[in-house]
């Protein structure tokens, strides 16, 4: 496919521009390779695009434009070619949309220049204020990194005036440098952990299964805190020592900052790091690095997966399970698949790490699809925690409160030892209804089909759905009744006010994600609580990934049946992983944990599956039941979310495209709906949802594209197709 262009040879330029096809244009003076980023005219704009290929023609050629100039960066090799192509296909993407995910660099086409930016300094402040003291604090805790002026004010909160004061004393340097610079080497030979023999014989297995550079997929399962990070660091290096670049995709930018310490232990420096939370001049550098070679690691989240990697061999999916790898807005991609895609695009590794694996994976396993190591034991003494149920139904408890006297007792426990004590509830704010008690009125989003939440914390209702929120009403919207509003439900908020009533001299922190103001404050929080800077944690799901808390030895999950309840196929599933997680937090170091679950159905086969630890009976259960169903990963699913401001239009379009669905027929597929989606309502657009279900081997793709084409859409109406649906929205 890569070839050479003269000037003035015809050629195709897919654009990141809403259009469904490739558009044709001449070569520019000097000519272009296919790959090429260039920038080309559109009617009175200029945008990017990239070489597709020789032009199609067939028209007027007089009218065909030239390509305004090739731009200064690496061409997109042959492979991101195909990977897109095959990423679109699947997802059924159009491809400019998928084409601007791969050209996510801030300042693609500005030539190479140089450009002030600012360091820490060595001098001290004379005088030291607040606003210097942020700054300060920001250019420490990025570790070296150089900002723009305008960066460094915006991170720090500062104007550029306390920048340029601070350059005068000397805290702050200012320096010219080139815009992009490599990343430091890092070095894979230095020695790292001493691996207990398990780890040694997964570790060996990795760095053999890295080597080999052909693509290949390895599950690689173990309890928290067996080791799964050490083991994986290993294949990492073997990939550093083979000269190939290597990836780790994380699912939650709060888990960065402790991995890249870990990183900086085992390698000497930090790698590249690629998410939302990088600054766009750290972006610009990365992009171009990993393109040019300059970059031998990154870190990051999972649009990284898009990434022009020069020579990539391998591809860490840390805590696989993770629904955030399921992008859930603009492309519906999953990352965990894609990386598989990728890998085997460029004969590289994957490894898939989880202490619980989704069905998924274990079905891939099952099939020999992907290899399968396990660590079995936990590192050092620490054991897996014993597990427990509460039964509420035998607890004396009053209404308005959600800590058992059996929990209460274990946490009193724990205060007494100086132990810390983990209460999980996965519910943001202080309580998820609050409701009229003169009326039974319920406040509601005014813009979805959402309940609104109280955060008394913000002394605000928010709506979790489009963020929506207003001030608490003292009066009752409905019914005008003064004074009747209350609270229904816990939320962590309130968990912490019950807290506090119980343990009055317990020091207690509530870590939820829309408590924190950045990544950074949560960091830092996070890090005080696990050095000993609490008692008792209150924590939504937040705390179920992967960070260490040594001193933690009893988890009280306050709610283990909130997860069941939902008509998800895949609620059992996360129900099992949420729990297990949780529970992976307690007795890390020297001490064994304990966890409680305080469930009102004891006898659930869910909640024994946890209880029993037996993780491969429980997937084999739940295997046979989503076999038995012909649901994933044993057949397949595509979710159609039509949504319109106008609700009849949307039922009457939802109508005809089931009643016309001959193209699913032919290949064997049901059709479920329409009906309104779960959500029947977001920022103002109803909703409704088809639903469709086919064989595995089915040729789904092709037959949705046929379906849908049969249509012509009125521009207010949004259709979105998901592929292997996680949410059912
Ligand atoms: P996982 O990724 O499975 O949760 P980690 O790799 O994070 O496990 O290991 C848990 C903790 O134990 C970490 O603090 C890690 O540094 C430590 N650890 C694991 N294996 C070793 C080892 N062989 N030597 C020293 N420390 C280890
Ligand atoms: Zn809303």
């Amino acid at each position: 496919m890569q070839g050479f262009f003269d000037e003035g040879d015809l050629i195709a330029v897919m654009t990141t521009q809403p259009l469904d096809r490739a558009l044709d244009y001449r070569a520019p003076e000097g000519g272009c390779m296919t790959g090429a980023f260039v920038e080309v005219p559109l009617g009175p704009r200029k945008v990017l695009g990239v070489v597709w290929g020789r032009g199609e023609g067939g028209y007027d050629l007089a009218k065909v434009r030239r390509v305004i100039r090739v731009l200064d960066a690496v061409s997109m090799r042959d492979e991101m070619q195909q990977f897109l192509r095959r990423a679109a296909d699947y997802t059924l993407t159009p491809m400019p949309a998928m084409l601007r995910l791969a050209t996510r660099s801030p300042g693609l086409g500005d030539p190479p220049s140089m450009r002030v930016v600012y360091r820490l300094g060595d001098a001290a402040p004379d005088r030291m204020t607040d606003a210097r003291a942020k700054v300060l604090e920001v250019l420490r805790d990025y570790g070296g990194l150089a900002f723009t002026l305008k960066e460094l004010a915006d991170s720090a909160g500062v104007t550029s005036s306390v920048i340029k004061g601070l350059v005068k004393q000397g805290a702050v340097v200012e320096q010219e440098s080139p815009r992009d610079t490599p990343y430091p080497r890092l070095d894979p030979d230095r020695p790292g952990h001493d691996l207990t023999d398990d780890q040694a014989a997964a570790a060996a297995q990795l760095a053999q299964a890295v080597t080999a550079a052909t693509y290949g997929t390895t599950m690689l399962r173990g309890v928290t805190g067996s080791g799964k990070t050490e083991v994986y660091l290993e294949a990492v290096a073997a990939c550093l020592r083979a000269g190939r670049q290597a990836l780790v995709l994380l699912p939650e930018i709060a888990l960065t900052s402790e991995f890249l310490t870990r990183v900086q232990e085992r390698f000497g420096v930090l790698p590249a790091e690629w998410h939302s939370g990088v600054t766009m001049t750290e972006r610009r550098r990365c992009w171009r690095m990993v393109g040019e070679g300059g970059a031998q690691m990154v870190v990051g989240a999972r649009s990284a997966l898009f990434l022009p990697f020069r020579d990539l061999g391998l591809i860490v999916v840390d805590e696989e399970h993770d629904t955030s790898y399921k992008q859930e807005d603009g492309v519906l991609y999953n990352a965990r698949d894609m990386a598989v895609l990728r890998a085997s695009l460029c004969s590289a590794h994957v490894v898939l790490a989880s202490a619980t694996p989704s069905l998924e994976t274990w079905a891939n396993v099952e099939a020999g699809k992907y290899a399968r190591l396990d660590l079995t034991s936990r590192f050092g003494a620490a054991i897996m925690p014993e597990m427990r149920a509460v039964d509420m139904r035998a607890e004396d408890l009053p209404g308005g409160k959600w800590i058992s006297p059996t929990l209460a007792q274990g946490v009193m426990k724990r205060l007494e030892t100086g132990e810390q004590s983990l209460l999980f509830l996965n519910r943001r704010g202080y309580a998820p209804i609050t409701l009229c008690r003169a009326c039974g009125h319920q406040i509601g989003c005014d813009h979805c089909d959402a309940r609104m939440v109280e955060h008394r914390f913000l002394k605000r209702l928010v709506c979790h759905q489009c963020g929506e929120t207003k001030p608490m009403p003292e009066k009752c919207p409905n019914c005008e009744a003064e004074d009747r509003m209350s609270p229904v439900g816990p939320g962590v908020e309130r968990l912490a006010e019950e807290a506090t009533a119980l343990f009055p001299d317990a020091r207690i922190a509530v870590l939820s994600s829309d408590l924190f103001g950045s990544a950074r404050a949560m960091k830092q929080q996070i890090e005080q609580i696990a050095a000993g800077g609490a008692d008792i944690i209150i924590g939504t799901q937040l705390v179920a990934k992967g960070h260490n808390f040594p001193l933690l030895t009893l988890v009280g999950v306050i709610d283990a049946d909130l997860g069941l309840q939902g008509s998800d196929l895949r609620a059992a599933e996360r129900t099992f992983q949420l729990m297990r997680q949780v529970a992976g937090r307690a007795g890390r170091a020297d001490k064994p944990g304990t966890a409680l679950l305080q469930t009102y159905q004891p006898e659930h086969p869910v909640i024994r599956a946890i209880l029993a630890g037996d993780e491969e009976r429980f997937w084999s259960a739940e295997a046979a039941e989503r076999r038995h169903a012909g649901v994933p990963p044993y057949g397949r699913m595509a979710g159609i979310i039509l949504s319109s401001p106008n609700v009849q239009q949307v039922f009457d379009v939802a109508a005809d495209m089931a009643r016309r669905d001959q193209p699913l027929r032919r290949i064997g597929a049901q059709l479920f709906g329409p009906a309104p989606a779960p959500i029947a309502r977001i920022r103002g657009r109803h909703r409704v949802r088809l639903l469709i279900k086919a064989d595995k081997a089915a040729p789904l793709q092709a037959a949705l594209a046929e379906w849908v084409a049969q249509f012509r859409l009125p521009s207010s109406l949004r259709l979105s197709i998901d592929i292997d649906p996680q949410s059912f929205y």
